[in-house]
């Protein structure tokens, strides 16, 4: 940590990114990263290529997240919560452009990208690393670099109920209390009010659940015509697969999501996302690596290009070692 502090000090132009489709963690980090260097009077740009979903509106800063850059000679890049450079999406060619990268992250399968790695998979979220870089960098938490850690602590552990909660992630929520950070309001805006379109898509996704013969596997499965049907956007997908990880018996929950850019028809219609999720017993971040994707051992992810009966197909033969 000490060596990466000293070329955060060092560097004048930081360019910040975390991985396309955010999570609370993703923006939560970035965010917090961006205002604890702004203390440090560096310039920084932060960068997602994605929409920042409704739900994370709120958080401090979001709207300095821009989507697409020039490259303006930055010294250094932090990429945050990614296990590959790839997850960045199109700006990875910025990145072969600025000298030193740091790669900041919480999953199993991070390839070890960059010059410099911070990577603790025991940590609750990539914001926990954060905390602990502010902390060790000595710069002051306020109320903003406060509400953006605990936002992706928060959403990282499923509200303190997914198995990568640990007694930082109390021990951190309670520091941003203090600091006053107001659980409820964040709540309300996380979790509190989703448009009508995404309960009508809740609706569709519930309906669309399989299950394997032996019980033991559920198929969640989401299409462009569901977002077309009810003005939805893959932001509204968020959080729907544990419907289909808590049926009884279930072992792996997955879900099939079409790519979708937000057009009428998206060009590529063969193109899917599959979210895994597993109980604890069966490492889903080994099989979605299979798939070249990846993620933690209950909570993993991958793309794929295929037809989707032959996707569920590949996805049902995992039954076969479960
Ligand atoms: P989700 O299913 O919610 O998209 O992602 C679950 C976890 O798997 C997250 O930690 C996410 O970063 C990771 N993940 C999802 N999709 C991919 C992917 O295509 N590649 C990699 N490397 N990780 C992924
Ligand atoms: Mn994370």
């Amino acid at each position: 940590m000490d060596i990466i502090i000293r070329y955060l000090k060092n560097s004048s132009r930081i360019f910040i990114a975390t991985h396309t489709n955010p999570d609370g963690d993703a923006i939560g980090s970035l965010v917090a990263m961006g205002l604890s260097l702004d203390s440090l009077n560096k310039k920084i740009t932060l960068y997602n290529e994605s929409p920042i979903p409704a739900v994370y509106r709120f958080l401090p800063s979001v709207n300095r997240v821009v989507r697409n850059i020039n490259n303006e000679n930055y010294d250094l890049a932090i990429i945050l919560d990614c296990s590959d450079l790839q997850r960045i999406g199109n700006a990875v060619s910025i990145i072969k452009t600025i000298p030193i990268t740091i790669n900041i992250d919480h999953h199993v399968t991070n390839t070890r990208f960059g010059n410099f790695q911070l990577i603790d998979t025991s940590a609750c979220a990539t914001s926990e690393i954060i905390y602990r870089l502010i902390k060790q960098m000595a710069v002051p938490f306020n109320k903003a670099i406060a509400t953006s850690i605990y936002t992706g602590i928060l959403t990282d552990t499923g509200s303190f109920r997914f198995s990568n909660t640990n007694k930082a992630a109390f021990a951190i929520c309670q520091e941003m209390v203090e600091l006053g950070v107001d659980p409820y309001n964040i709540a309300q805006h996380v979790y509190g009010t989703y448009s009508l379109g995404r309960i009508k898509l809740l609706n569709l996704a519930l309906d669309s659940i399989e299950i394997s013969d032996n019980g033991k596997l559920s198929i969640m499965t989401l299409t462009q015509d569901m977002f077309n049907e009810t003005h939805t956007q893959p932001e509204d997908v968020d959080g729907l697969i544990n419907y289909a990880k808590r049926i009884e018996d279930v072992k792996v929950a997955a879900l099939i999501q079409q790519h979708w850019n937000g057009k009428e028809k998206s060009i590529n219609c063969n193109r899917f996302h599959v979210s895994l999720r597993s109980d604890g017993t069966v490492d889903v971040a080994a099989i979605a690596a299979s798939f070249g994707g990846g993620g933690h051992s209950s909570a993993a992810g991958f793309s794929i290009e295929s037809t989707l009966s032959d996707v569920k197909l590949q996805i049902l033969k995992l039954t076969e070692t479960m």
